[in-house]
């Protein structure tokens, strides 16, 4: 039996997929879905949000992405969602082989992402579209100043030596793809592939999956690893519950240990109070502000005043506004100061919001890596896999995690040689165990 430390969505869709493929497994979290997984925008852009620094991080994102359809369809009609899900699946249209133009060989372009091919944008179906609000209308990166308008300028010719497509509009034409933009609004980007979903609704819909396929949930905190003489993990140790004393003890208490083949890592950022592994957090402050309309019909970013906001519409109407970057160790609380930036810098992109009412506001811990790459793989010791540091993108990300965990990652992801970095090996212990 495999245990998986950590119910996010990172470890739950480890976990899933394991148990679809017939493996033993068992998860260990004391509040699954309750960490970053809860706070995400749901954001699954890897073209619009590539930096000139992270061209393997678009690749992995690329991969990703690519997998999201016939994972949210296969998970919609594991968790029972309703809807038809047999024709869900997803051609994932989106990156054809291996055929990115011929680069210039510079690290970070073309050369560099060879294997994404032309994307096209992801075929959704109605039981992944209606149960986790999985949507591929793009993403609209707007300009403000004609320093803004030089930056995209810049961005847009970086995207397309890498081959990606993105649309250069003007301000006319970004109003009208989206009426609600301010008329200030001078330029924009258009990454016609991105795509978002509702995190939350994917988490409860593994938690649904997990539940049918009845894979057991311990709801206990992992309090450290257990090693056998050679310092191989041979399983975790559990933190007893935390009840008034003289508590009667339920019969579902949790075990003091789990024996497992293999334990695998997954607890966002509270991964290295078990392991040492380079993982921190990072604060992110985001608000969930509910309209009877929607004000928007695809993921709307922009940096004002220096920061960097973004607003996500749902299909229910809700319009997700996020979000800060704080370097405060475990800090979770919700700030006037973070929610005011929040605000003052979505209305200057959409000025309709100030009128929306405020549905739920929260703050979660980013699992952030010095390199803003996730690591994931053999950790070097026997017996425990790393599957941790997603850091802004483990949404996006954990189709493809979870298909290196299990090692089906295969030919096809997509991925080619990544390289390795740091001590973990990072993306170097890519092939999973
Ligand atoms: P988490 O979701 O944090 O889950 C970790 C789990 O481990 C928790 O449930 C916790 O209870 C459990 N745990 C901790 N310690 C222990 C222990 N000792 N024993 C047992 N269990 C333990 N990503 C995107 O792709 N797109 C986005 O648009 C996006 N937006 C974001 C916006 C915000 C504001 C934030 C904060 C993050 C955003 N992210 C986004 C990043 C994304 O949320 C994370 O990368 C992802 O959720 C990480 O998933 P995880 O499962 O590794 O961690």
């Amino acid at each position: 039996m495999d245990v998986i430390v950590g119910g996010g969505i990172v470890g739950l869709s480890i976990a899933w997929r394991m148990a679809r493929a017939g493996r033993a497994v068992t998860v260990v979290d004391p509040a699954p879905a309750s960490g970053a997984s809860y706070a995400a925008a749901g954001m699954l852009a890897p073209v619009s949000e590539v930096t000139y620094t992270e061209a393997p991080l678009l690749r992995l994102g690329m991969a990703s992405l690519r997998r999201w359809p016939s994972f949210a369809a296969e998970l919609a009609q594991d968790a029972g969602l309703t809807g038809r899900s047999d024709d869900a699946l997803a051609t994932a249209g989106g990156i054809s082989d291996g055929t990115a133009r011929s680069g210039d060989g510079d690290p970070g372009t073309t050369a560099e992402v060879a294997g994404l091919g032309a994307f096209g944008g992801l075929e959704i179906g109605d039981a992944a579209r209606h149960g986790l609000d999985l949507r591929a209308d793009g993403t609209l990166d707007v300009a403000f100043g004609a320093d803004d308008l030089a930056a995209l300028d810049e961005l847009a010719a970086f995207m397309d030596k890498l081959g990606l497509p993105v649309e250069r509009l003007t301000g006319r034409e970004c109003r009208r793809l989206e009426p609600m933009l301010a008329p200030s609004v001078r330029g924009g980007l258009l990454a016609p592939g991105d795509a978002w979903v509702d995190p939350r609704r994917v988490t409860a819909a593994l938690l649904a999956a997990l539940e049918r396929l009845r894979v057991p949930l311990v709801r206990a905190r992992a309090a450290g690893l257990l090693r056998d003489e050679d310092g191989r993990v041979i399983g975790v140790r559990l933190e007893p519950p935390t009840g008034a004393p003289g508590t009667p003890r339920e019969e579902s208490e949790p075990p003091s240990e789990l024996r497992a083949e293999r334990v695998v890592l997954a607890a966002g950022a509270w991964s290295g109070e078990l392991a040492e592994v380079p993982v921190r957090p990072v604060k992110g402050q985001i608000m969930r502000l509910r309209s009877p309309q929607p004000l928007l019909s695809r993921c709307v970013r922009g940096t004002v005043h220096g920061s960097y906001v973004y607003l996500v519409p749902r299909g229910d109407g809700e319009l997700v506004v996020g979000a800060t970057q704080e370097e405060l160790g475990f800090d979770t609380r919700v700030t006037a100061g973070g929610l005011y930036e929040l605000l003052r810098d979505a209305r200057e992109l959409v000025p309709g919001v100030t009128e929306l009412e405020i549905a739920d506001v929260v703050a979660g811990l980013r699992p952030g890596t010095p390199d803003n790459l996730p690591i994931i793989g053999p950790s070097g010791t026997p017996g425990l896999v790393l599957a941790t540091g997603h850091y802004r993108g483990g949404v996006l990300l954990a189709p493809l995690t979870a298909a290196l965990v299990l090692g089906d990652a295969g030919d096809s992801s997509g991925l080619g040689d990544l390289g390795g970095s740091g001590d973990f090996g990072g993306l170097g212990d890519l092939g999973g165990s």
